[in-house]
């Protein structure tokens, strides 16, 4: 059975990169980049990244609390200092990027933590560069990849249109944010965020999907969202079975998106089947 399994991941790996690489087409649809070759979301009504998927509606945000003290059981990932708690995602090397006034800057390579979690509540706050450049995914745009694969979009969107489903506060390629609460570039923004991960079978088989809540900006984005698998570009998510941590990852996606504070405290979910 596990043998069955695995040849199923390989052939949906492969179908996932002769997806990748056959020929999409980038249309434009009122003034939105994206695709209508792709394959359908489960729903049948949207392709993945499709322009003409409905916008998140805009909300403005009020007030919400930016560099606020830690809880005291949080388990502080960045405080302004260093990344002495991230490696390169790719090597497991140093990471390329730099800490300029108390901020981490993306530049060369994702990192992630060396620490690895399973349920967890993140805090952690990001500046879109300014002034912007570029537009749809273009611009500013990073990511804050669970377990290093289930990824909530990181993009400045104020301003600025792309495909629903890869806006800011979306399980990217998957469902796009209730609300699109982003503040302008340059000025910090808030992400609070309860992430759930996904439970396997003892034939590797999905018995509970991962479910995220996103606040942004005090903004709730995402209410118990599940997500459909691992994120990626102009594919629908699937599920590759693995164990019950992994890291937490921040890509760098050639904009140079500066965070600080940023924490996490475990949460887990109690069975009491
Ligand atoms: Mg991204």
């Amino acid at each position: 059975m596990k043998k069955h399994i695995h040849t199923l991941a390989i052939m949906a790996v492969a179908l996932n990169t002769a997806l990748a690489q056959s020929k999409f087409k980038e249309v434009e649809i009122d003034g939105v980049a994206g695709f209508q070759d792709t394959p359908m979301q489960p729903d049948g009504k949207w392709h993945v990244h499709d322009p003409a998927r409905p916008q998140p509606p805009i909300v403005t945000p009020g007030t919400f609390s930016q560099m606020a003290p830690p809880p005291s059981d949080a388990i502080v990932l960045f405080d302004g200092k260093d990344l002495t708690q991230w490696v390169d995602k790719k090597t497991g090397g140093p990471v390329g990027w730099s800490v300029v006034d108390g901020a981490a800057v993306s530049a060369k390579g994702d990192i992630q933590t060396t620490a690895r979690f399973g349920d967890i509540q993140l805090h952690l706050e990001f500046r879109e560069p300014t002034p912007p450049k570029e537009s749809g995914q273009g611009r500013g745009n990073s990511g804050v990849f669970f377990m290093g694969q289930y990824e909530i979009q990181v993009l400045d969107c104020y301003n600025n249109k792309t495909y629903a489903d890869g806006a800011t506060g979306g399980l990217y390629g998957q469902h796009p944010a209730l609300a699109n609460a982003c503040r302008p570039p340059g000025e910090w923004q808030t992400y609070d965020i309860v992430f759930n991960v996904p439970h396997f079978g003892a034939n590797g088989e999905l018995v509970s999907p991962a479910y995220v809540t996103v606040i942004l900006n005090g903004v709730v984005v995402q209410n118990h969202q599940a997500f459909r698998g691992a994120t990626n570009w102009r594919v629908p998510g699937t599920y590759t079975p693995h164990g019950p941590t992994g890291p937490l990852a921040l890509q760098y996606h050639n904009n140079s998106v500066a965070f600080r504070n940023i924490w996490v405290r475990p949460v887990p979910v109690v069975d009491e089947k």
